[in-house]
C-alpha cells in the first residue's frame, strides 16, 4: 500500500438536504479520501456519515474504569457514547468501480446516509458502480443499497455480492424471531432490502475471487457470515475489514474484550486476534469501517497486543 504523503481530506461544498419526516434539515459535508494505491488497484474511502451507539451496549462486560483508563492511556477523553464513522470503500481496477458496503440509507440514523451525495461530489455516478460487495447485513452496511424511495437498487447496474452464510442468515424467515432483541429490527430491515434486491444478489464463500485481485476473506463472529475483502496487486495487500475491527483503541489494544454488537462474542474475539496477527505479520494495510475517517492504516504490535497506525 502506498500512501500519498500529500493525502488530505477533500471537503466538498456544503449541501443542504431536505427535511425527512421529523428530522431537522442539516448541513452536510460529504467527504472522500485521496487515492491509496494497492499495486495497480486504486482505493478511496467515502464517508456515509456517522452512527452513534451507547457505551453500555457496545461494551456490556467492560468496567467503566477499565475503558476510561484505556482512553486516557491514549491521550483521549473517555467516551460518553461511541460516534462511529462509516467508511465505505471504493475500489477502481480496470473498468470496474467496486463499492464495499453501501452505508445506511435515509432511515437508520439522521447523521448517516450520505454516500450517494459523497460519490456524486467525487464525480462517481451511482449508475457507474459495477459491483457492490457486502461485508455483512447490518443496517449501516446494507440499507443504503436501496434508493431513497426504498423500492429499487441505488446502484442499478451493479452486481451485488454477499457471503453465502450471511445471506442465508438474513433471508431465513426464522431469524427475526430467533435473533436477540437488539437485532430484530435489523433482521426485518435486512430481509426487506435483500428481498427488494432479489436475484441481483450473488452469494460467494471464503476465498472467492470477486474481481481480479479482489477476494472474500471470512471474518465471522460480528455476524454469522461476516466477510472482509482482500485487495491484492503486485506485492501490496490491503484488507477492507468491515466490522471485524471497529474501535481505534479497544479493537487493537484490548481485542479480547467482548462486544455487545458481536452476535457470537467468542468467535469475534478469535477472528480479531487472528486478523490482527496476520495484518501485523504480513504488513497488510487496513480499512476499518468505523475507525476515525478515513480509517486507513496499518496494524503494529505493541507488547502482547496491537495498535492501529493510521496511514
Ligand atoms: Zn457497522
Amino acid at each position: 500500500m502506498t500512501l500519498d504523503p500529500t493525502r488530505r481530506l477533500v471537503l466538498g461544498a456544503a449541501a443542504a438536504i431536505p427535511a425527512l419526516g421529523t428530522l431537522a434539515p442539516r448541513i452536510v459535508r460529504a467527504r472522500a479520501s485521496d487515492v491509496v494505491a494497492v499495486g495497480d488497484i486504486r482505493v478511496r474511502v467515502v464517508s456515509d456519515g456517522t452512527v452513534t451507539l451507547p457505551v453500555s451496549f457496545t461494551l456490556p462486560e467492560t468496567d467503566e474504569a477499565d475503558l476510561d483508563a484505556l482512553f486516557r492511556e491514549n491521550g483521549a477523553e473517555p467516551p460518553r457514547e461511541f460516534v462511529n464513522q462509516t467508511n465505505v470503500t471504493l475500489i477502481e481496477t480496470g473498468n470496474r468501480r467496486i463499492l464495499v458496503d453501501t452505508g445506511s440509507g435515509p432511515t437508520f440514523q439522521a447523521s448517516a446516509g450520505r454516500l450517494e451525495e459523497a460519490l456524486l461530489e467525487m464525480g462517481v455516478d451511482p449508475q457507474d458502480v459495477t459491483d457492490v460487495i457486502f461485508t455483512h447485513g447490518h443496517a449501516d452496511h446494507l440499507w443504503g443499497a436501496l434508493d431513497d424511495f426504498e423500492d429499487g437498487p441505488r446502484f442499478p447496474n451493479a452486481r451485488h455480492v454477499m457471503g453465502e452464510a450471511e445471506y442465508a442468515f438474513w433471508t431465513d424467515p426464522a431469524t427475526p424471531q430467533t435473533a436477540p432483541d437488539w437485532l430484530q429490527g435489523l433482521a426485518l430491515g435486512a430481509a426487506r432490502v435483500l428481498d427488494t434486491l432479489g436475484d441481483r444478489v450473488e452469494r460467494a464463500g471464503d476465498g472467492a475471487e470477486l474481481a481480479p485481485g479482489i477476494s472474500y476473506l471470512a471474518t465471522p463472529g460480528h455476524s454469522p457470515g461476516h466477510m472482509s475483502v482482500l485487495v491484492a496487486s503486485g506485492a501490496d495487500q490491503l484488507v477492507v475489514g468491515g466490522d471485524a475491527l471497529t474501535n481505534v483503541y479497544v479493537s487493537f489494544q484490548r481485542p479480547e474484550w467482548p462486544l455487545g454488537t458481536d452476535l457470537d462474542r467468542n468467535q469475534a474475539i478469535a477472528t480479531r486476534l487472528s486478523l490482527l496477527d496476520r495484518l501485523a505479520s504480513d504488513r497488510i494495510g487496513l480499512v476499518g469501517y468505523h475507525l476515525p475517517f478515513p480509517g486507513i492504516g496499518y496494524v503494529e504490535r505493541k507488547g502482547r497486543a496491537f495498535i492501529f497506525a493510521s496511514g
